[in-house]
């Protein structure tokens, strides 16, 4: 069933648990998430990059996992991943979407609290005061959608794990929070504490410190971006400090991509079985789904 995404995540918050989101380039993807997610009996987020929204298809692609979310027997949240172009938004919002991360991250402060109240009010006059937004506060080194690595000492303060008085440009001031949060009227908080996008540069090291910080001034869920390649027993610990939602993707591609690549010249050679090969994409992206759900879980 479809469900909004604070409902969601609050809910497994209450049970100590966070809720994985994955991004969906595809439909085999997504059919694979929800699959997993059933099979759990817990919830799950499926998140659709802005870049594939923007595609001449990317609208089909939202409505085709609404429908899904609707179908599905566990409850499933369709998220617009970091978004900052109202039309887009509105577009996306349209097509099924219900909850949308408008992410201003890489403005300057003001601008980003006006972006994402902008998105808010466009949303109210569509008639679409119900979209669950997620503002993001920090910018996350990385790219989304391509996976190079990144270096999360970048984020991250010294290598004693001090941190300046003049903090990292990346990592989330704590002592916006409350304000920030007071003022977009955000729902969910996406974080940037040495968390970044794509590959981590060695050692992913998070800042327990900034993130036990933020979570004593807010009380809406955090959400942690780039969780690909975070021990399991770190993600376990940032549930614990109200982070609900985590976002998965390049360990994700990484799987589907291995799996093609050694796969598809016998599959060639077996009469061009491409339902096979799809069969094969879908057991990777399942198992990594599954994995992350019973990580997450309590
Ligand atoms: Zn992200």
């Amino acid at each position: 069933m479809r469900t909004q995404l604070d409902t969601l995540v609050t809910g497994a918050l209450q049970q100590g648990s966070a809720v994985p989101a994955f991004t969906c380039y595809d439909f085999t993807t997504a059919l694979a998430v929800v699959g997993a997610a059933e099979e759990s009996g817990r919830g799950a987020i499926l998140l659709v990059a802005p870049k594939t929204a923007a595609t001449p298809n990317g609208l089909r692609l939202i409505a085709a996992l609404r429908g899904l979310a609707d179908a599905a027997s566990v409850p499933i949240a369709v998220q617009l991943d970091h978004a900052t172009d109202p039309q887009v938004i509105a577009d996306v919002v349209s097509a099924g979407a219900d909850s949308v991360l408008v992410d201003g991250s890489s403005l300057p402060y003001e601008d980003n609290i006006a972006l994402v109240r902008n998105v808010r009010a466009a949303l109210a006059a569509q008639g679409r005061a119900d979209v669950v937004i997620e503002a993001e506060l920090g910018g996350l080194a990385g790219d989304e959608d391509r996976a190079f690595a990144t270096d999360a000492a970048d984020n991250a303060g010294d290598a004693a794990g001090n941190v300046e008085s003049d903090a990292p440009a990346g990592l989330t001031d704590s002592a916006q929070v409350e304000d920030f949060v007071a003022r977009t009227g955000a729902q969910l908080l996406a974080v940037a504490v040495g968390n970044v996008h794509g590959k981590y540069k060695g050692e992913p090291r998070l800042r327990w410190d900034v993130l036990q910080d933020i979570a004593v001034r807010t009380r809406i869920p955090l959400v942690l971006h780039g969780a690909s390649g975070i021990p399991a027993e770190e993600l376990v610990k940032a549930a614990a400090m109200n982070v609900g939602k985590v976002n998965f993707n390049t360990e994700l591609r990484t799987g589907v991509l291995a799996v093609l690549e050694e796969q598809t010249t016998a599959h060639r050679a077996d009469g061009e079985n491409l339902q096979a090969l799809l069969g094969l994409w879908n057991a990777s992206a399942r198992t990594f789904a599954a994995t992350a759900l019973a990580t997450l879980s309590r």
